[in-house]
């Protein structure tokens, strides 16, 4: 395979219009011995992708390359690298570097480096700001590189690289398996992944969505329970049973917390991977916190370790997402943001056709 001198993207320039991209030619960072080179063939479509198209985060540098749900093929590895070869399949999700030395990093809690290098939108010292998976091709230091079991078909387990390891990390660092009752909230992409990963792990799931009509896509996705939070006191009949709730929502806009922390066992717990709109907040009475003595927490991503268990049970489980293919163009994108942004997607976008739309402008 021949190897580009330069990579191309389609990029966010302005956040105004949103979800308007073009498509530029960047220099990647230069390659050491502990770099992997992907040749790009699909990403999702995560909710972080249009928070972060939109300007929801706030102002992002531009040329802002979205996409941390990617999936390709190996092309180049640094001398030092082990754990991936040439033609290797692979993944790659939101994070593609940290210091590798401090506690966290050694204890595999590499998310919550203080020197984390996210896939788009970070900065190196060095100044070069990292461009994420509606590329062409994309360099990332071999600890954030995961060979994909043949199981797993590229297009089914990309979402898995951001969504899915969102949501397995807090299932199961609170415990979810066998004879828990798991209420997960909020099903759009990383919600419907927390019911099939919460079900793979032998959990009884209860799901809460905004409304009646996710209902039997949820009860299909192996949910046994479904609330509807739009229902005047939809959390009576359920009050008191869950073990360990996760939001997953893209807003806490109308989200009562106490109607949620009600729905918790004595020591039960609340997690939230929710990052929406900068400036919304969630509110406690903490009368309803203590009264079933419950802790409320949250959740970045997951680890090396946790993502190889997360492919390893999907490969085993035959853990399949729910997606919605769009070949990658200008139009593609713009599609594929807008109607994620709107909710009008069963349960995930992957961005596919990369050969052919990339290969034929070169
Ligand atoms: P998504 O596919 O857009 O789904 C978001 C879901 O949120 C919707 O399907 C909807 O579910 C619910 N929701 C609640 N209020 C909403 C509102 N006002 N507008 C639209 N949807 C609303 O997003 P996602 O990819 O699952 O991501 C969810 C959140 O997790 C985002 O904020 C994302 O940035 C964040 N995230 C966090 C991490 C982390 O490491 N902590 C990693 C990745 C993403 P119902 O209709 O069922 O209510
Ligand atoms: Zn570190
Ligand atoms: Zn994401």
């Amino acid at each position: 395979m021949s190897y580009p001198k330069s990579f191309e993207g389609f990029a966010i320039l302005d956040h105004k219009t949103f979800p308007e991209t073009e498509l530029v030619t960047f220099e990647p960072r230069e390659f050491i011995d502990t770099d992997v080179d992907i040749k790009i063939e699909c990403c999702g479509v995560c909710g972080s992708d249009v928070h972060a198209a939109k300007g929801g985060w706030g102002d992002m540098p531009k040329p802002c390359i979205v996409g941390h749900e990617i999936v390709g093929q190996v092309i180049k590895v640094g001398s030092a690298v082990k754990s991936v070869k040439m033609g290797d399949r692979v993944g790659v999700g939101a994070q593609v570097d940290s210091c590798g030395e401090c506690d966290r990093c050694k204890d595999d809690n590499e998310q919550y480096c203080n020197q984390s290098i996210w896939t788009y939108t970070s900065m190196y010292e060095n100044g070069y700001i990292t461009k994420g998976g509606f590329s062409s091709y994309i360099r990332v230091r071999d600890h954030y590189v995961f060979k994909i079991p043949e199981a797993l078909e590229s297009k089914v387990v990309a979402p898995m690289f951001c969504g899915g390891i969102t949501v397995f990390s807090p299932l199961i660092r609170n415990g979810c398996g066998p004879g828990k009752k798991i209420g997960i909230s909020g099903i759009g992409g990383i919600g419907h992944m927390g019911i099939l990963f919460a079900k793979a792990l032998g959990a009884e799931v209860y799901a809460i969505s905004r409304s009646e009509s996710k209902k039997m896509d949820s009860l299909n996705l192996g949910a046994d329970y479904y609330m509807a939070s739009d229902k005047d006191n939809w959390n009576d009949e359920f009050r008191g049973k869950s073990d360990l709730i996760i939001l997953c929502g893209s807003s806490f806009t109308g989200v009562n917390l106490d109607a949620y922390l009600s729905l918790l066992k004595v020591n039960g717990t609340l997690a939230s991977i929710s990052a929406p709109t900068v400036g919304e907040k969630l509110s406690v009475d903490t009368m309803v916190l203590s009264a079933s003595s419950g802790s409320i927490t949250s959740s970045r991503l997951g680890s090396r370790k946790e993502i190889i268990q997360m492919l390893d049970l999907a490969a085993q489980k035959n853990i399949k997402p729910w997606i919605e293919n769009i070949p990658i163009s200008t139009v593609g994108i713009s599609e594929a943001l807008r109607r994620a942004d709107s909710g009008d997607v069963r349960y995930r976008f992957v961005l596919t056709d990369y050969h052919k739309t990339f290969d034929e402008m070169n």
